[in-house]
């Protein structure tokens, strides 16, 4: 049976509907009926790649469905999987492990070996084909049952909450209170940041942004100031802090200009966190950087990450805001995305 599928055939072209065969699960595999597939920033990013050029077009290699935000039912399984039954409720980690490295065993799966050193993982919908079909093969080990939780609602925390979950698991222990943390860029991912922060944190929370609008979205959220990222934002965030800096800084942006304020921000003992994919680089030396400020790299997330914002979901902690499109209407959602005129986060549906 043949099936329609959302594809970057060759990088530098456009993405295409495109025919492609119905999948059968192999062994330990399952076949995942679509239900919500949510869209980012970085399938613009993947459409935009330029062959020969990184991050993506590099390593990666082409002809592979979009979609690394997946969510559904599980429609077959393989052999040897035993533990999920036909319309069980299924979200997919998107990063690809093989379970068996050193990165693997120790449950930060999102570093596996398999991949070259530094370079983008393989992920459903980045390499590997994601969810932009009806159908969507994924091994066992990548799934997650989600009970009752309806798969179109949660299909966003699969990507954008959840790495900004594990951004913020990374500096939790550092926000007592009385302690500060700046969120730069307060989008698709950013604005996770700071919602989680709120939830979990005592930390008074700095938003940084270009935009107004979602600056006051963040404030809605839970931040406790909203800042425009001007010229002045750094010394706006050191009045806030009565000139001590910023505890911590989750950068969602990663540019030059943003990673310079985070460096401005930083205070003695703090932790900047890259997760913002801009390809910006931060000048790390005495006298660059506050004493003793750490800084991180934050890379997607693990499967324990995904299960536990599920946790927060199921109880009812987390505001996620979506724009619903149909599968057909996948370029229109793109579209909006691209211009900056979705409020929140797009999810196509499937019938
Ligand atoms: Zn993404
Ligand atoms: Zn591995």
């Amino acid at each position: 049976m043949k099936m329609k599928a959302y594809q970057i055939v060759e990088w530098g072209q456009p993405a295409e509907f495109v025919d492609v065969d119905k999948p059968t699960p192999g062994p330990n595999e399952v076949l995942v009926r679509m239900r919500g597939a949510g869209l980012c920033r970085t399938d613009l990013d993947l459409m935009d790649a330029v062959p020969g050029v990184g991050p993506y077009a590099t390593v990666l290699p082409h002809g592979f469905t979009l979609g690394h935000e997946n969510a559904g039912t599980v429609e077959a399984i393989g052999k040897g999987v035993t533990d999920l039954v036909e319309g069980a409720n299924v979200i997919v980690h998107h990063i690809h492990s093989c379970g068996n490295c050193v990165f693997c065993l120790r449950a930060v799966e999102q570093h596996c070996s398999t991949y070259a050193r530094g370079a983008m993982s393989l992920t459903r919908g980045l390499g590997l084909d994601g969810g932009l079909a009806p159908f969507m093969l994924v091994p066992r080990r990548e799934l997650l049952p989600i009970g009752l939780l309806d798969p179109v609602e949660v299909a966003p925390l699969t990507d954008a909450g959840v790495t900004a979950y594990h951004a913020v698991k990374t500096v939790m222990d550092r926000l007592r209170p009385g302690t500060t943390a700046t969120v730069i860029g307060v989008g698709g991912l950013g604005s996770y940041g700071v919602q989680l922060l709120k939830l979990l944190t005592e930390a008074k929370i700095v938003a940084l942004d270009t935009n107004a609008e979602r600056l006051a979205i963040a404030r809605a959220l839970g931040a406790d100031h909203g800042v425009c990222s001007n010229d002045s934002a750094s010394d706006a965030v050191m009045d806030l802090t009565h000139g001590y800096g910023s505890d911590v800084v989750l950068d969602f942006v990663g540019s030059n200009a943003t990673l310079a304020i985070a460096a401005k921000i930083s205070r003695p003992q703090g932790r900047i966190v890259i997760v913002g994919i801009e390809g910006g680089s931060l000048n790390v030396g005495w006298g660059s950087l506050a004493t003793s400020c750490e800084v991180a790299i934050s890379m997607g997330s693990t499967r324990a990450d995904l299960m536990e914002i599920c946790a927060l979901a199921e109880r009812g902690r987390l505001k996620i805001d979506k724009e619903l499109f149909a599968f057909e209407d996948v370029e229109q959602a793109y579209d909006r995305l691209r211009k900056g005129q979705l409020v929140g986060r797009a999810v196509v549906t499937f019938p």
